[in-house]
C-alpha cells in the first residue's frame, strides 16, 4: 500500500514537472522573444564602444545574460557555446551587408548585432537556466529509469510470494507435505502462506491417520483370515471349501499389496540388494502360478543381477498375473533378453494377447487404486495397487518399465534392468 502511494506520488510528481517545463511560462526556450531588441540595445549601450570586457562581464552578471564580444582586438564571452563569427559564416543566413539577423544552429538562435567595428552574439539561453533542453532528457530518462526500477521491485515484491505460493501449492497438489512454504511476510500473502501450510498439515495427520486406520486393520484382518482358512479345512463340502479358500487368498493378496504399497511409501531405501539370478528368479515366480500356458524363453543360462529378491519377485508376480488376467486363457510369454546395441541392461519382456489397453489409459494404470473398467472388472479380482507398487519398487531399483499395448490384440510390459543393478 505504501509503495503504492508512493508510485503514484512519484509519477504524479514527475508528469507534473515535465509538463510546467513543457507548457512553461512565457516564450519557449531558446526564442528570439526571449531577448527583446530593446534589451539588447541596452546592453550594447552598457558594454560601451569599443566594448570593455570589464563592464561586459557587470553587464551579465547583472542581467544574468549570456553574449560573446567579437570586434576589433577583442573576443571575450561569458559562455563557449555561443558560437564565433568564423563558425556563423558557414551558415547561409550569415549577412554580411552590415545588417543585425538570427542565425538558427540546430534550432538555437544566435542574434548577432552588428557594430561599428565588429559583433555582438546573443543567444537567447541563459547559463542559469537549470533547464535546457538536454536537463528535461536526462531528468525524464531518470525518472522513467527510477520508475521502472521500482516497477520491477513492486512487482517482485508482490509476485515473488506469489511464484512461492504456486510452487507449494503444486507440490501439496502431487501429494508432497513435506515441503512448508516460506513467506515471511506479515501481509495478506504471509496469512495465506501461513493458512496454507496449516491445510497441509491438516490433510498429511487426517491422511497419516486414515492410513495408519487402514494398515492397523490390514494387520488385524490377518489373524482371522488364518484362523478362516483353518476352520476352511474341516469343511467337507469341495465346492464351499474351495469357494472360501479362493475368497482367502484373494483378501490375503490385498493385504499384502496394501502393507507392501505402505512400506513403499514410508520406508523409502530400504531395500535389502542382493545378488540374484534373475532367470531362476522369473522361473520360480512361474512355476507358482496354476495357469500353466506361460512360455518362458531367455538368453542367458542365468543371469546374476544386483536387487531385493523378494520384491522383484512381486513385481513379476503382479506383471504376470495380470498378464495372464486379462487375457483370459491365452498364451503369455516371458522373455529374458540383452540388446545388442545396450548390452549393459537386461530386459525382462511379458507379452500377453489379451483386451489391450487404450493409449489414453496407459499413462493411468500405474496410479493406484486405478482400474481401467471398474464394473467389467468386478469379476476379475484386483485393486488397482499391483501397478503401483510394481512401479514404486522398480523406481527404487532404478529400473525402468515400459508398456505397449493395442486394444484387443495384447499388452507387452518391457522391464529394464540398467548398468549399476547389472554389475556392481
Ligand atoms: P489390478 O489389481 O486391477 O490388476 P493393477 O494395478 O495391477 O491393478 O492394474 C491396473 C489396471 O491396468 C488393471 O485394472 C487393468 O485394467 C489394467 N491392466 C494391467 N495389466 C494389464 C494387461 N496385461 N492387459 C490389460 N489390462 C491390464
Amino acid at each position: 500500500m505504501l509503495l503504492f502511494l508512493v508510485f503514484i506520488l512519484l509519477a504524479n510528481f514527475s508528469i507534473g514537472f515535465i509538463l510546467s517545463r513543457i507548457i512553461g511560462k512565457g516564450p519557449p526556450q531558446g526564442s528570439p522573444e526571449r531577448f527583446p531588441v530593446p534589451v539588447q540595445k541596452y546592453i550594447i549601450s552598457r558594454i560601451g564602444d569599443p566594448p570593455d570586457t570589464n563592464l561586459a562581464r557587470r553587464v551579465s552578471d547583472e542581467l544574468q545574460v549570456n553574449f560573446r564580444i567579437e570586434s576589433s582586438g577583442i573576443s571575450w564571452t561569458n559562455d563557449e557555446s555561443i558560437p564565433d563569427i568564423p563558425r556563423l559564416r558557414e551558415e547561409k543566413d550569415f549577412r554580411s551587408d552590415g545588417q543585425n539577423f538570427i542565425v538558427r544552429l540546430r534550432g538555437r538562435p544566435i542574434i548577432v548585432n552588428k557594430t561599428d567595428d565588429g559583433y555582438i552574439i546573443f543567444s537567447p539561453f541563459m547559463p542559469r537556466d537549470l533547464i535546457n533542453e538536454t536537463n528535461v532528457v536526462i531528468a525524464v530518462v531518470l525518472i522513467i529509469t527510477i520508475l521502472a526500477v521500482m516497477l520491477y521491485l513492486a512487482l517482485s515484491w508482490i509476485f515473488g510470494p506469489i511464484k512461492k505460493l504456486s510452487e507449494g501449492v503444486e507440490l501439496i497438489s502431487e501429494g508432497n507435505f513435506d515441503n512448508t512454504i516460506i513467506v515471511d511476510r506479515k501481509d495478506e500473502l504471509g496469512n495465506l502462506a501461513a493458512s496454507i501450510n496449516e491445510m497441509k498439515e491438516n490433510i498429511s495427520n487426517m491422511i497419516k491417520s486414515k492410513e495408519s486406520l487402514l494398515i492397523d486393520v490390514s494387520h488385524e484382518l490377518r489373524s482371522p483370515l488364518t484362523r478362516i482358512k483353518l476352520a476352511n479345512e474341516f469343511i467337507d463340502d469341495p465346492k464351499i471349501h474351495n469357494k472360501i479358500r479362493d475368497d482367502v487368498k484373494e483378501m490375503e493378496l490385498m493385504i499384502t499389496e496394501l502393507l507392501e504399497t505402505y512400506r513403499m511409501d514410508h520406508e523409502q531405501g530400504k531395500f535389502s540388494i542382493e545378488k540374484a539370478d534373475i532367470v531362476k528368479l522369473i522361473k520360480d515366480v512361474i512355476s507358482k502360478f496354476e495357469f500353466k500356458d506361460i512360455q518362458f524363453s531367455s538368453q542367458f543360462a542365468e543371469k546374476e543381477i544386483f536387487i531385493d529378491r523378494r520384491k522383484i519377485e512381486t513385481v513379476f508376480r503382479n506383471i504376470i498375473d495380470n498378464a495372464v488376467k486379462y487375457s483370459e486363457g491365452r498364451t503369455v510369454a516371458v522373455d529374458i533378453y540383452e540388446r545388442d546395441e545396450n548390452r549393459d541392461s537386461v530386459f525382462v519382456s511379458v507379452k500377453d494377447k489379451g483386451r489391450g489397453i487404450e493409449e489414453e489409459e496407459l499413462g493411468k494404470i500405474f496410479e493406484p487404486f486405478y482400474r481401467i473398467d471398474k464394473s467389467r472388472d468386478k469379476k476379475i479380482r484386483g485393486y488397482g495397487l499391483g501397478l503401483s507398487l510394481v512401479k514404486k519398487i522398480l523406481e527404487g531399483h532404478n529400473a525402468e518399465i515400459e508398456v505397449k499395448s493395442r486394444k484387443n490384440e495384447g499388452t507387452e510390459f518391457i522391464v529394464t534392468f540398467k548398468k549399476g543393478i547389472t554389475n556392481k
